[in-house]
């Protein structure tokens, strides 16, 4: 174990409420590109085309295209050993909860208990008239005779994911529990994300002013170097599995 993990671990054990933030760099290894990277998918496609309430509104069949292109990644994709490693530091009472801005459901499907999905989640999907909601939403998009737009069967109204989209604001019950988790911690890491999305990058500010400790877990340049207490730049399917043994043995 290199010498940023052995600090890692020190702190880990020093706390007593840590948490997880994590984003699109920890689904990498899964199968599921990050969209914000060079050649990535907001390169190829417009976001305010495909991402947008008003573009749902305007062009729904385009937006479902893209919706369905977005269902093939995250139904095929599995939990990689970065998930897994979280899950079993939560059951081993060493991680408090996880926030995440990914939309994949990786981390409940990993056995994560107490996640935050800050952005939603593509495992739901929900009529915009009537509130109907839909689990499991992918054995409907890819049944036989399935024809984009997804139109509700009970009032005709559009389905969506219960994602958020560009210029939605975080639902409220993501915000509060998001809060919640933020205000109890004394330790954040932060894994696999470049701290670019606002809200949600302000998350490891809040902890580190309240006097929190700070491990940053990935292979590029984040914008949390500054105040990180330490940095492990390595890929997160790398070193949590390291940690999550290392509690394992410990406890
Ligand atoms: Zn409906």
């Amino acid at each position: 174990m290199n010498s940023s993990l052995q600090s890692a671990l020190q702190l880990l054990e020093a706390s007593s409420h840590a948490i997880a933030f994590t984003g699109a760099g920890i689904s990498v290894a899964s199968g599921i590109p990050d969209f914000r990277s060079p050649g990535g998918v907001w390169e190829r496609h417009d976001p305010m085309e495909v991402a947008t309430t008003r573009a749902l509104k305007s062009n729904p069949e385009g937006v479902w295209r893209f919706l369905l292109e977005a269902f093939s990644l995250t139904t095929k994709a599995q939990p990689n050993r970065a998930h897994t490693a979280l899950a079993r530091m939560e059951h081993a009472g060493v991680l408090h909860g996880i926030i995440t801005q990914n939309i994949d459901a990786l981390h409940m499907r990993a056995g994560s208990r107490n996640v935050v999905e800050y952005h939603g989640t593509m495992a739901r999907c929900v009529c915009m008239g009537c509130g109907q909601t839909f689990n499991e939403p992918e054995k409907i998009v890819f049944s036989k005779g399935f024809t984009i737009p997804w139109i509700c069967d009970q009032c005709g109204g559009l389905v969506r994911p219960e994602i958020v989209f560009f210029g939605e604001s975080i639902p409220l019950d993501a915000l509060e529990k998001s809060g919640q988790l933020a205000r109890e911690a004394d330790l954040v890491m932060v894994i696999g994300t470049s701290g670019n999305v606002a809200p949600a990058n302000t998350i490891p500010y809040e902890i580190k002013s309240r006097g929190g400790k700070v491990i940053v877990i990935n292979p590029q340049e984040t914008s949390y170097a500054g105040m990180a207490d330490v940095t492990i730049r390595q890929p997160a399917e790398t070193a949590l599995p390291e940690l999550a043994k290392a509690f394992s043995h410990h406890h």
